[in-house]
């Protein structure tokens, strides 16, 4: 029997607007390289999830202007879920709007602030339409090695506590271009600013979340290695790109 992952894909149609889906594309083609099969199932706004077992959850990220129209929806109807998701191992990767949304709250732009899920003890604060942006390629730096992609943000995250950032900048912004981190993780939940998209430009990112979640639901999956040379050519010029 072929092995399948669910991935649920939350606000499909609202948070979207970097190519932050492309994380998905990648998932899926590297289980079915393996001839194993990832199944995509999409929440929208108020909408209910599959009646399946969540392996996997994604959310990418967008202007402030949707993170707005999503935040409601996200705090009041499926905030329980997401918690028990994540208190029970389920690896979920939140990107940049969305990695502000799972934190205490996010000041954006303009207007009140967005009061998040709280899973990452952060907080984000957008300094004001009139101040740049975070914008650009970024190399960090974190347990598998270094991680290359493209950043585009206007709040700058402050973790909290001992929230663990998920990687150190090398050469970019990262939460906030002041201390160092990029991102956050807490249990397997992965907060990053990275676009990209990620996945594939960081194919043992991939496979860690894949790992994480065949693990939790089939303990003895082996992951085969993939042929990443062409990827791996292409990290190794961004790095020598962006960190020189
Ligand atoms: N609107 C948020 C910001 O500007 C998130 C942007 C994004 O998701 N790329 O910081």
């Amino acid at each position: 029997m072929v092995p399948v992952l669910n991935l649920v894909h939350l606000y499909p149609g609202l948070l979207n607007l970097y190519g932050d889906r492309g994380n998905i594309i990648t998932l899926k083609q590297r289980m079915a390289w393996r001839n194993m099969e990832l199944r995509v199932h999409q929440v929208g706004l108020g909408e209910d999830f599959p009646d399946v077992p969540v392996d996997l959850l994604f959310m990418g990220g967008d202007q402030d202007r949707e993170q707005v129209v999503v935040v409601d929806d996200l705090r009041e109807r499926l905030a329980g879920r997401l918690s028990a998701l994540v208190d029970d191992g389920v690896p979920f990767l939140a990107v940049c709007g969305s990695y502000q949304l799972l934190q205490r709250y996010y000041h954006p732009a303009r207007g009140p602030d967005l009061i998040g899920l709280g899973i990452f003890d952060a907080h984000t604060v957008h300094p004001g339409p009139d101040v740049a942006r975070c914008v650009g390629n970024i190399v960090a730096r974190w347990d598998l090695g270094t991680i290359v992609g493209f950043e585009n943000h206007g709040g700058r995250t402050y973790l909290e506590g001992d929230t663990a950032p998920l990687a150190r900048v090398v050469a970019g912004f990262g939460n906030n271009g002041q201390d160092g981190t990029e991102g956050a993780r807490v249990h397997n939940v992965f907060g990053t600013y990275i676009h990209g998209s990620l996945l594939p430009k960081n194919p043992a990112f991939a496979d860690l979340l894949l790992r994480l979640a065949l693990d939790r639901r089939f303990r003895d999956i082996e992951l085969s290695p993939l042929d990443d040379s062409l990827e791996e050519a292409a990290r190794r010029s961004a790095i020598a790109r962006t960190a020189s």
